[in-house]
């Protein structure tokens, strides 16, 4: 192998940055050439790529987002968009890729795998909704950004005696919620794998105010539906004053936490080393901090788990 691609694809996250960086760096001290794929599976497309050497990369482990950008490609899903991305991959001379991304892009990634384009995985996400990995890229900072949300809402809503309504990303996965939750001391968490009913919610938030706190929290899952209709439906039942916080994109910004630079570094270099020997159609995860490889279709086939102990724990703790 003499020379590798590397792109981000689908929702960014933090970390990815830290994950590029580790990829470029670690191929060049292999004596590696790496390009830069732009905008995920478009710049495949489009030919969008350059050259990375290792100032590419400086200044950019603490960062946000992707410097090489991202995108939902709908193209490279159809044979004409594949074809033309596999033209420019045999173009380019690209021996390999490593796709940073979630299941969608694994997908992608799968495919070029199957068409003789040895392509490795790293899971980046802050939704966490990749079953065979502990943790995805991303989903640790996510997880401080809405904690450093729940810490200041909770400051003002004890002030003025209220429930808060924070409603979090997530559409099939409660990760963030659930753990934002129980490290935020949130009453209720309402999360797509439990769902549960609006007298059990209403319940909750009355036998707090009559043990006399000042204030609740309920963190919603989007997936689980909207903050402002769950409020309706709470304030038709009974009289209460609630507040909605939607955090959107807020949650996917920031600096990444030491965890995620940690992880991104780590997932980078890996990919990199298996690639360069040879190693393709798998993605990386962790187990008990140990990073390991599983082949794409087994990854993709594993049903996550839902943590219903850390779930009742929320419940138990915030009585
Ligand atoms: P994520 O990777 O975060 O799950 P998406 O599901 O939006 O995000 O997927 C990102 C990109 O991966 C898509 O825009 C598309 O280019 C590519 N992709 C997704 N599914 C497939 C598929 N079945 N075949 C080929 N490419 C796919």
């Amino acid at each position: 192998m003499r020379r590798i691609g590397v792109l981000t694809s689908g929702g960014d996250a933090p970390g990815m940055n830290a994950a590029i960086r580790a990829v470029v760096r670690y191929a060049i001290y292999r004596n590696i050439e790496v390009l830069g794929i732009k905008k995920g599976y478009k710049g495949l497309i489009e030919n969008d790529i350059k050259h990375m050497d290792l100032s590419s990369v400086a200044d950019i482990i603490h960062r946000g987002g992707t410097i090489l950008g991202t995108d939902r490609c709908e193209e490279f899903k159809t044979e004409e968009g594949f074809n033309k991305a596999l033209d420019n991959i045999r173009y380019r001379d690209i021996d390999g890729i490593i796709v940073i991304g979630g299941d969608g892009s694994f997908q992608g990634a799968r495919k070029l795998s199957l068409a003789g384009i040895p392509t490795i995985g790293i899971p980046g996400t802050i939704d966490n909704d990749l079953a065979y990995t502990e943790y995805t890229l991303g989903f640790n900072t996510a997880l401080n950004t809405i904690l450093d949300s729940i810490s200041k809402i909770r400051d003002t809503s004890s002030s003025h005696e209220r429930t808060n309504i924070i409603e979090v990303m997530g559409r099939n996965c409660g990760d963030l919620a659930l753990y934002s939750g129980l490290a935020g001391g949130a009453e209720v968490v309402i999360i797509p794998e439990a769902p549960i009913d609006m007298d059990t919610i209403c319940e909750t938030i009355m036998r707090g105010k009559a043990r006399g706190k000042k204030h609740s929290i309920i963190m919603l899952a989007e997936g689980s539906g909207n903050a402002y209709e769950l409020k309706d439906a709470i304030t038709n039942k009974f009289d209460v004053n609630i507040r909605c916080t939607v955090l959107g994109y807020i949650q996917r910004g920031g600096t990444p936490s030491a965890y995620d630079r940690l992880l991104g570094s780590r997932l980078g270099a890996k990919g990199a080393e298996l690639l360069v020997g040879g190693t393709g159609n798998v993605v990386l995860g962790t187990k008990d901090n140990v990073i390991f490889n599983m082949d794409i279709d087994e990854a993709l086939k594993i049903e996550k788990q839902f943590d219903y102990e850390a779930y009742e724990l929320t419940k138990i703790l915030s009585m």
